[in-house]
């Protein structure tokens, strides 16, 4: 497939993505502490987990359902991650889903470059604007359309927070060696500028290294230090091959830990209903069965669902209702799309 060229409306806009970077280098007045490195991998480690358990997972695939506070709770948590609002995210991501890895992808590092799958896309003011139809399951929701609005506002208090902790620990700590800028510098902006990084991996790298379990059509791969790295994300091929499922480690083995943080506020009884795949998707990995290609019929419904919203909410609404008369074959077949 030819690349396509970089183009001037690719050109670098998006300040505040700039602007945490730059950040970085307050290290220079602020310096460092081990403590100021902990609050670092704590505020790395408790955001991985919202944009892989809550954006990812919830918002965009709706793999479990949870009550309105708490949605709206995962979406806060989601956003400060600087990475957009829930709307924002959900509608790109969907749109990966629909395309990966052809011309229409938004971040293939097939269809274009490394480069481009991995910030390229990020940098582009090409995607400021979102499908709207797409997240239309979302948006429903007054208080989801607020965040979107707002969203960068999490993360700023976030910012805040993390200077006014690191001040209080001055005073009442000194022993700790941090301070209200070094506690600025690596909670907020070195925590946020890693954190984008190991997340914008799953677009770039997990589409060219690593494994291929399912004979998927698009590139997706597993590797289990980038499923390490970003909290699970790294079965890349396992959720391509079937997005609909909340854990993305298929077998024991494949660790997934944003899958056990959703098990325990399962526990807690914050989350339920976590769906996972089927028999038939174990017997493929196996070797035993082969991939089921959807009938003419259900991609015809599939299409016609997509206009309005995404395949993994769509066909969890359509279960639900509008074909419920549909013979068993082809709601297990629905199930897996
Ligand atoms: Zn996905
Ligand atoms: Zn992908």
């Amino acid at each position: 497939m030819a690349k396509r060229k970089f183009e001037p409306k690719d050109y670098i806009q998006n300040g505040g993505f700039i602007f945490i970077h730059l950040g970085c280098l307050l290290v220079i007045w602020a310096g460092a502490s081990w403590t100021a490195v902990a609050l670092c991998a704590l505020l790395y480690a408790a955001r991985m987990f919202s944009i892989t358990a809550f954006y990812h997972r919830y918002f965009a695939h709706r793999t479990y359902k949870t009550s309105r506070v708490f949605q709206f709770l995962m979406g806060v948590a989601g956003a400060t991650c600087f990475q957009n609002g829930p709307l924002w995210w959900s509608a790109h991501h969907r749109h990966h889903h629909r395309h990966s890895d052809t011309e229409e992808d938004i971040h293939s590092p097939i269809a274009r470059s490394l480069y481009w799958a991995h910030m390229g896309w990020i940098l582009s003011k090409q995607y400021n604007k979102y499908d709207t139809e797409s997240v239309r399951d979302l948006a429903k929701y007054p208080e989801i359309r607020w965040l979107q609005r707002y969203n960068v506002v999490p993360g700023i208090v976030l910012g805040v927070l993390t200077f006014v902790l690191g001040e209080v620990l001055a005073h009442t700590s000194p022993e700790l060696g941090i301070n209200g800028l070094q506690a600025l510098t690596w909670g907020f902006f070195v925590s946020t500028t890693l954190l984008y990084h190991a997340t914008f991996t799953i677009n770039s790298l997990m589409h060219k290294i690593g494994r291929r379990r399912f004979e998927t059509d698009d590139e997706s791969r597993n590797s289990m230090i980038l499923a390490l790295i970003t909290f699970g994300e790294g079965w890349h091929n396992n959720h391509h091959r079937y997005h609909a499922s909340e854990r993305q480690g298929f077998y024991w083995w494949e660790i997934d830990l944003s899958h056990y943080g959703l098990v325990m506020l399962k526990w807690l009884g914050l989350v339920w209903d976590l769906k996972t795949p089927p028999k038939r998707i174990y017997e493929e990995a196996a070797g035993v069965r082969k991939r089921t290609k959807t009938p003419g019929r259900l991609r015809q419904l599939q299409n016609d669902e997509e206009k309005a919203i995404d395949l993994t909410p769509a066909f969890s609404e359509l279960n639900d209702s509008t074909l419920r008369g549909l013979p068993k074959q082809e709601k297990e077949l629905l199930e897996e799309v």
